[in-house]
């Protein structure tokens, strides 16, 4: 199945039964991208700070940079958002590169180096993003007073990454998908053979020795793979879909604490990502395909033939992802601009 919003030129090289995966994942990258922008667009993270009187306006004269006269004045609160706002702003574009150069890895069948792109993103930047999600406070500490001993594992070690997950997921909007066992086994969990850990470790080195993810004997990972074969595309789009959705739903929930003006809008982007994962990999009946078939019956007509159209799963990825419509009767696609009924809608609530 494609989507249709990749190139079929640049989906060739990837089995057909792929194709709806491999381009969900680029649509959550499309996604976090996006909104990195117009957040940046429109000053999201910027902080305004009312001078309260002349020792302010002296400070401010003398420090080096805001963040100094956030500190000589006692603003902690306006100093740890300000930090915050500003490690979110980097952090998105450094791993959206590193992401955007392993999908593109894929389409050329580059396994080893499409793993090793994905590494940093996901086992660095991940749990940072989770931490600032689940304890913000414990962040900023952390990164103010000693980053470079908390940071390098020994004291954000697995466990503690296990625990920050939970937490963020029990915090976010849209998590429902999310299980924190898995999503940590997939990343973490070198004893888990179907997961992205061991993959990841051998596509960075060319000998590991972890018991279960050691290099055979007479082997050097990776190096002989053949690249004809499939075993790393049916094993791991669902896993990097499952991540980088996780990923874009952290990136919601910092966002709207940055003071993101459109609440509706990011509801709207959980609605419809989690709708496209839902409907590309989920097992059973989708809430979000239930969602729209409830909440958009009045819209969902065929302008060609008449017939009331419902979303069936095969028909919700495309739906989710490019907003067209299919009927089911006559087979005509039509667009359904759900963004902006979405958004008149909540205006009519409020
Ligand atoms: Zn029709």
């Amino acid at each position: 199945m494609q989507v249709g919003i990749i190139d079929l030129e640049r989906l060739s090289e990837i089995p057909k039964r792929h194709w709806a995966a491999h381009e969900f994942c680029f649509y959550i990258h499309d996604l976090i991208a996006h909104l990195t922008r117009v957040a940046e667009e429109i000053g999201a993270g910027e902080l305004r700070i009312q001078l309260r009187d002349e020792a302010d306006l002296e400070a401010l004269r003398t420090s080096e940079d805001p963040v100094e006269f956030l500190i000589a004045t006692g603003r902690t609160e306006e100093e740890r958002r300000l930090m915050v706002n500003h490690v979110c702003r980097a952090l998105f574009p450094d791993m959206l590169n590193f992401i955007h150069g392993g999908l593109i890895a894929l389409e050329k069948r580059k396994f080893t180096m499409a793993l090793s792109l994905f590494r940093k993103p996901f086992k660095e930047g991940l749990p940072i993003l989770a931490l600032m999600s689940a304890d913000e406070g414990e962040f900023f500490q952390k990164l103010k007073s000693d980053p470079r001993r908390y940071f390098d594992g020994q004291e954000f070690n697995a466990p503690a990454k296990k625990e920050i997950i939970a937490a963020a997921i029990d915090i976010c909007d849209g998590m429902e998908f999310a299980q924190p066992d898995a999503l940590f086994s997939i990343l973490f969990d070198y004893d888990n053979d179907g997961g992205l850990a061991g993959l990841f470790d051998k596509a960075t080195h060319l000998f590991t020795r972890r018991s279960k993810n050691a290099t055979e004997d007479y082997n050097i990972n990776f190096i002989f793979k053949n690249p004809r074969d499939n075993d790393i595309y049916d094993s791991c789009y669902r896993q990097i879909a499952y991540v980088l959705l996780f990923v874009h739903l952290l990136q919601i929930e910092l966002l709207s604490r940055m003071g993101f003006p459109k609440a509706n809008y990011l509801d709207h982007l959980t609605r419809v990502s989690v709708g496209g994962f839902e409907a590309i990999f989920g097992n059973g009946p989708s809430r979000m395909v239930k969602f729209f078939n409830q909440e958009f019956r009045e819209f969902m007509e065929c302008p060609l033939c008449g017939e009331q159209i419902r979303l069936r799963k095969s028909t919700a990825a495309k739906f989710f992802l490019t907003e067209m419509l299919v009927c089911s009767r006559c087979g005509h696609e039509h667009q359904l601009p759900v963004s902006w009924i979405f958004t008149r809608a909540t205006k009519e609530e409020e």
